[in-house]
């Protein structure tokens, strides 16, 4: 017996994905991963294609980190005092040391950091293992698997060699197989591809988002947080509160969302190693990230010619989505 799986996320490849596999007749399952740092547009776009399509409803899962924030608790009160960790931190780290819920945030108070390029572990936490564990394994116990994933070879040079095909085995379980039926396809081909068959796109997309995984995601554009200010300032505001909680959750008391060489300021800042309000460098807040998102190329000056051109154009898409 096989299982096919669509790996969906809102966004316009996973979508095709979705479109490709109904296309095809055979019977599979969606399945989403809620980060918790989604919009929740992008939760009600990927919700909505089964009434759009007749297709299947998208399966939404959530990484649960209670057991090791749990442990990690135990951790923090049995052997940072042995560290020489001072006790106001100690305390200060046991009392949001507690599950909230919101998976991306449960992770980074688990790690007591958030993820960066060099540490990109929010993926593998929040998305991959949520679908692996909740979905996946169990599947292989009766069955084949195969995964289809929306990635394209155009994407990013990191995916430039993907294969469209390739097999996992494991001992005890039913061979895995990925699948990447878009690997050759553009990101026009994506959108024609839902256009054809009546699925408009993300309305993210239309509101100049390049794209609509997290909200933002540690390795947004500068353009892409630009966007996300403009019309989702409150998502920043979110994040300064997520700031403050893992900094709380962390050793040295500072953790910020976006890496301090982002900004000039930032890693000017962390050259120096200026501190921030708790003794480590927290630099730079998001909503400075925000600032600095609005300026020219040089990072100082708030530059009127982005404004006059994002409030000149209707559909700030880089896809151009405009017909
Ligand atoms: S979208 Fe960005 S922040 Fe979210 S899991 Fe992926 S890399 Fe991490």
């Amino acid at each position: 017996m096989t299982q096919h799986i669509v790996n969906v996320s809102g966004g316009k490849d996973s979508t095709a994905c979705y479109l490709l596999a109904l296309q095809s007749g055979r019977p599979f399952r969606a399945v989403m991963a809620d980060t918790g740092n989604e919009h929740q547009i992008t939760m009600d776009y990927a919700q909505g294609l089964a009434a759009k399509t007749g297709g299947p409803e998208v399966e939404v899962f959530r990484a649960d980190f209670s057991e090791r924030i749990a442990k990690k608790r135990r951790y923090v009160a049995e052997k940072w005092p042995l560290k020489g960790v001072p006790c106001a931190t100690i305390d200060r780290a046991l009392e949001v040391l507690q599950p909230t819920g919101n998976p991306f945030l449960d992770l980074c108070i688990w790690k007591g950091r958030f993820p960066s390029r060099r540490a990109q572990f929010c993926t593998e936490f929040l998305k991959s293992e949520a679908i692996q564990q909740k979905v996946i394994d169990v599947t292989r116990k009766s069955a084949t698997v195969i995964q289809w994933l929306g990635v394209r070879r155009d994407e990013s040079i990191a995916r430039r060699h993907s294969p469209m095909w390739q097999t996992v085995r494991t001992p005890g379980q039913h061979v895995m197989r990925f699948y990447r039926p878009l690997i050759h396809w553009t990101a026009e081909n994506v959108f024609s591809f839902a256009a054809h068959h009546g699925v408009d796109p993300n309305p993210l997309y239309l509101e100049g988002m390049g794209r609509v995984g997290c909200f933002p995601c540690i390795n947004a554009s500068k353009a892409e947080l630009r966007a996300i200010w403009r019309r989702y300032p409150d998502a920043f505001e979110r994040i300064e509160d997520w700031e403050d909680i893992v900094a709380d959750a962390s050793k040295r008391g500072a953790a910020t969302f976006f890496a301090a060489d982002v900004t000039p300021e930032g890693a000017r800042m962390a050259r120096a190693g200026i501190s921030g309000a708790r003794g480590g460098p927290q630099y730079p807040r998001a909503k400075q990230v925000a600032a600095w998102a609005q300026t020219d190329r040089g990072g100082r000056q708030h530059s009127w010619l982005i404004d006059a051109e994002d409030d000149g154009v209707s559909c700030t898409s880089q896809y151009g989505l405009c017909e």
